[in-house]
Order: C-alpha cells, then structure tokens, then sequence
C-alpha cells in the first residue's frame, strides 16, 4: 500500500522533483516500509519525533525538517539533518550557522514565505524576505546555506487561490535568485505542494514536494 503509493506519487513528478515523504505521527514500521520501496527523504515536524525516529532508522535516510523550529532545539537535529525547510527569521538561520559549525558540517536551509491568507505567526512575508536579504548579514553565515523557498498556499478548495499563493513564492523566489544568488547554483530549489494540492505547485514550478497522508494515510 504504502511501496503502491510512493511508486505511483514519484511516477507523476517531472525529472528533477524530489519528494519527501511526511512521516509525521506515522510509525516506525511504516517508514521502513516506505525505505524498502526505494525512498529516502521523509520529513517530520517535531523535534523530540524526528530524533527518536532517527535513532531507529537506516543512516543513510534524508531527514528534513519541515515544521517550525524552535532556535533552542536546532543543537539536537543539526549533527544529521539534510534540509531545513521552515527558516523564518534571522535568528534561527544564525543558530543553524552556529550549530552546523560546531558540528563541523554545512546545513542546508529554505526561507518561509507566507503568503497564505490565513493568520500565522511563522514565516516571511515576501517583503520582510527581501528585507532581511538586503540586509546583507547572512553573507556573513558559513555553514548555513540557504539553497531555496519554501511555503504553504492557503487552505482552501479554490484552485484559483492556492494556484496564487504558490506563483507568488515562485516570483519571490525568481527574484531572489536573481539578485542575490546568480552565482550560486545550490539556489535551486522551491518546497511547495502537499497531498491535497501537489498537482497544483507542480505546474507553478515546485522542486520539493512535502506528501504525507496521501503515502501513509490520514
Ligand atoms: C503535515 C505537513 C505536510 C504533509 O501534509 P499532507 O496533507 O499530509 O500531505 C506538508 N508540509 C508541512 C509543513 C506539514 O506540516
């Protein structure tokens, strides 16, 4: 079911797309499962699960963390984390940076954009995102490495809508690239799309998908 599921998600998407499995509240079991299906990068969003999780599991499993990361907890995923997805403010990049940096390691990171209509406390929004950049600190960071955007269309059923939000982060991010990372070929990679609108960032030019209940069930 589970091998059946990832099989037929990774059939849909272009070359070049990853998908990241969202393991959140699913066991153990399940995610070994899905690794014997062939796939490697899951994503949690709570630290205390992820590092349980990750105690248990294969060491050559991608862990991603897609939630909302809390500066005092990054000390416990920065020795094997692969990719960041949730950065959203300066503090937390710098924190990542001093980490990644006692742990002798670079951390790849992705900037939240919020663009989504419903209230939320995390995230950029696309101005304070361009702000932060013009500010010109991050420069200064050497083991953290932003390489992307990532954000979340609005809840809704309206596919005019969340079409909107995600052409948004793909402008934002099209101009980031532009004018501060055209040199710099790691700057590649949008996380948008989950189960129940994938279909949609895809056509809006997403390079990570971020699909949990359509792999491993509500
Ligand atoms: C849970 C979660 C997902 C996966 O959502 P599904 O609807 O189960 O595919 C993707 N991104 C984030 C940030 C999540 O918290």
């Amino acid at each position: 079911m589970i091998a059946a599921q990832i099989k037929g998600i990774i059939d849909e998407l272009p070359q070049g797309v990853q998908l990241v499995a969202v393991s959140k509240y699913h066991t153990v079991a399940d995610i070994r499962e899905a690794y014997n299906a062939g796939q490697r990068h899951f994503g949690e969003n709570r630290v205390q699960e992820l590092t349980a999780k990750q105690a248990l599991l294969p060491t050559d499993i991608k862990w991603n963390f897609i939630g909302h990361l809390q500066t005092n907890k990054v000390k416990y995923i920065a020795p094997f984390v692969t990719l960041i997805h949730a950065v959203d403010s300066e503090r937390l990049l710098q924190e990542i940076d001093r980490q990644a940096q006692r742990c002798g390691r670079t951390i790849d990171c992705l900037l939240q954009l919020h663009v989504a209509q419903e209230e939320t406390k995390f995230g950029f929004s696309p101005q304070e995102c361009l702000d932060m950049l013009a500010q010109g600190r991050w420069k200064e960071l050497t083991h953290a490495r932003i390489c992307g955007l990532m954000g979340m269309a609005t809840n809704t059923t309206d596919e005019t809508r969340i079409r909107q939000d995600f052409h948004t982060i793909k402008q934002c991010f099209n101009q980031i690239q532009t004018e501060y990372f055209a040199d710099s070929p790691y700057f590649s990679q949008i996380s948008m799309g989950m189960s129940h609108d994938y279909s949609i960032a895809l056509q809006e030019g997403t390079t990570i998908v971020r699909i949990g209940s359509k792999i491993f069930g509500a």
